[in-house]
């Protein structure tokens, strides 16, 4: 049988391991210790916060299709949430999101979406690829640990375009376009509060300001009563201030998010912040995913088509198609 490797367990990966499951033995490498990507969660008890993705829609009857199990099982639900557009501190519009369309979350958890869809898949975690040779007519691909792993026919990456740069062997001819792929930072401050906060929103967009998201993670379905508050800085702010000292990044995203809800936040009981380097991209208009039949290397990921689940999805199950056909 063929033998597949996919490097990354987020959505883009765990979609197209899915689909080629029946097809092939797959096996996923994950750096981290969790399935899911930026699909993630982070508890500090007694509190809970999605610190990547907040919600996702589901536009395609493709998508639609894919998520349907997982609604039906509560793995994913709606997040009905009183949503607020706030400018600088004042708040200029509200309405309670519903029915049209959808906003679903995972739960308990956003990362409870990676834990449904990599429960049948083989998937080594804690092993970050660091390298990737062909000899005798297949891939070797090597961890950071300096160890060799089980050789394969053909390695697909789901890893950001900056990533899959570095680790790509530079004979592939699309690995040039990588390197001016420009994805966004982002920060993202968790707060957890011993008491409710006098704020009359589950999630706000804000603009005018180097926050643009504040939401109440504990708003969310299936989550921990206790208050947790989500906030994210804009991209433009993250970008230029990504190596900065962490202790002073999360005072100032306290000050701001303290000036915009009129409450000062930097009393909260639990206080931390996580700095995504690579957090998304605006819409794209290129190819969906790249495959090299010759070199057997895939690539596909969100950043091939917008920094959105959907278009992880899509970018994933494109690939896993153009594979079947030739495999
Ligand atoms: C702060 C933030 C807010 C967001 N908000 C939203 C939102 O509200 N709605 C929405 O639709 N989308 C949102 N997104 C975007 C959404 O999360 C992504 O589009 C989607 O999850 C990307 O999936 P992916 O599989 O393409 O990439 P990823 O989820 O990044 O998966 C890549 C995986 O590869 C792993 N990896 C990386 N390098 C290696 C290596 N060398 N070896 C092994 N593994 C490796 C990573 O650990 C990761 O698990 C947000 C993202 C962030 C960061």
């Amino acid at each position: 049988m063929t033998k597949i490797a996919i490097i990354g367990a987020g959505l883009a990966g765990l979609t197209a391991a899915h689909d080629l499951k029946e097809h092939a033995s797959v096996t996923l490498y994950e750096k981290s210790r969790g399935v899911g990507g930026r699909l993630a969660t982070r508890r500090a008890e007694p509190f809970s916060f999605d610190h990547g993705a907040q919600f996702f829609k589901a536009r395609s009857k493709a998508f639609m299709d894919f998520i349907d199990p997982m609604i039906q099982d509560g793995t994913v639900q709606r997040w009905d949430a009183r949503f607020a557009e706030i400018e600088g501190s004042t708040l200029v519009n509200s309405k309670q999101w519903g029915e049209a369309p959808p906003h679903y979350v995972g739960a308990p958890s956003m990362n409870a979406v990676g834990k449904y869809l990599g429960a049948d898949l083989d998937i080594r975690f804690e092993t970050r690829i660091t390298s990737m040779q062909w000899s005798h007519d297949q891939w070797h691909l090597q961890d950071e640990r300096g160890e060799t792993l089980a050789p394969c026919d053909w390695v697909l990456s789901t890893l950001p375009a900056q990533q899959a740069f570095d680790l790509l062997p530079p004979t592939l001819p699309f690995r040039a376009a990588l390197g001016s792929v420009q994805m966004r930072g982002c920060f993202s401050l968790m707060l957890g509060f011993r008491d409710a906060l006098p704020i009359e929103f589950d999630a706000a967009l804000v603009r005018e300001r180097d926050i643009s998201w504040i939401s109440l993670n504990s708003s969310k379905p299936g989550r921990p009563e206790a208050c947790s508050l989500l906030v994210h800085s804009t991209n433009l702010w993250a970008d230029a201030h990504i190596e900065d000292d962490r202790d002073w990044v999360t005072d100032y995203l306290c000050d701001q998010t303290s000036e915009v809800i009129g409450y000062d936040v930097h009393s909260a009981q639990h206080k931390a912040v996580h700095g995504w380097r690579y957090a998304n991209i605006g819409r794209q208009t290129g190819a969906t995913h790249f495959l090299h039949a010759d070199q057997r290397v895939g690539l596909c990921g969100d950043w091939l088509v917008q920094g959105r689940v959907e278009a992880a999805f899509k970018s994933g199950r494109a690939l896993a198609n153009s594979l079947k056909e030739i495999i």
